[in-house]
């Protein structure tokens, strides 16, 4: 699904990625932790393609074609999905026809024709029930007043609705609440397929207990140090950082 080789990238002049490998197959959770300021976040940017990162070298392979020349909308359209850490309020637009909109948009960009209303009714209808959704959510306004967990709800509706390949939750500096965990991890364990696949970002090791990871890799400094299963990221939970930046500097 995800082939990144050898990658590097900066902010304003600034190395903060050097060097990162990772290969994500179809059906796979992957976790990636790390301290505060080891790039998670940059990394995250950087495969959806936002501007202010410059990529400077090596690829990213979505299913082996590279997409590191594409612009955002383009990755989104091809199936790249990145949570919104700092979600835009729209008052006056509701959740469901943001929604309406984005689904159209991306046929249109695919070459498909709009969805049919009753299809999108119906799709609406299957995936807030998938997860729990009430209607009175789906009518207010789109993140207007919306509590941390309403708005994870939605990001979580989003992506159900849009169904991407590539799902990468950044949730490090969002402050999730117990019920915010708990809504973000039901949605990627019900939305979790063969044919897709998740990079969950967060430093709480706490939201691992509710998704469960194939794997886990550490982020420090810019590059992987370390990746394992499940069990590296209690290792974590109970060591710290420390020792692996004690490897790493050894
Ligand atoms: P993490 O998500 O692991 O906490 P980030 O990717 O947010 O790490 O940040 C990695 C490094 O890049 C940090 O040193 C941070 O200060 C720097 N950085 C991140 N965003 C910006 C930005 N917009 N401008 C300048 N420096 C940034
Ligand atoms: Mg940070
Ligand atoms: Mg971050």
């Amino acid at each position: 699904m995800l082939k990144i080789k050898d990658l590097h990238a900066s902010i304003e002049d600034k190395e903060i990625l050097k060097g990162i490998n990772l290969e994500v197959k179809a059906g796979e959770v992957h976790a990636i932790m790390g301290p505060n300021g080891s790039g998670k976040s940059t990394l995250a940017n950087v495969i959806a393609g936002r501007e202010e990162y410059e990529m400077t070298g090596g690829s990213i392979e979505l299913e082996n074609e590279e997409i590191s020349e594409l612009d955002p909308e383009e990755r989104a359209h091809k199936g790249v999905f990145l949570s919104f850490q700092y979600p835009i309020e729209i008052p006056g637009v509701s959740v469901t026809n943001f929604m309406k909109t984005a689904i159209n948009e991306t046929r249109k960009a695919q070459g498909k024709e709009e969805m049919k209303a009753g299809d999108m009714l119906k799709l609406i209808r299957e995936k807030s029930e998938m997860l729990e959704i009430d209607r009175k959510f789906l009518s207010r306004s789109l993140n207007e007043g919306f509590s941390g967990g309403e708005k994870k709800r939605n990001e979580i509706f989003q992506m159900a609705m849009l169904d991407p390949k590539l799902s990468i939750l950044d949730e490090t500096d969002s402050g999730l609440d117990i019920d915010a965990l708990r809504i973000v991890a039901n949605g990627v364990n019900k939305l979790r397929s063969k044919d897709n696949a998740t990079i969950v970002i967060t430093h709480y090791q706490r939201l691992l207990d509710y998704i469960v990871p194939d794997f886990v890799h550490v982020l420090y400094k810019g590059r992987i140090v370390k990746s394992g299963g499940k069990e590296l990221a209690l290792e974590l939970e109970e060591r710290g950082y420390d020792w692996i930046k004690e490897e790493v500097e050894a």
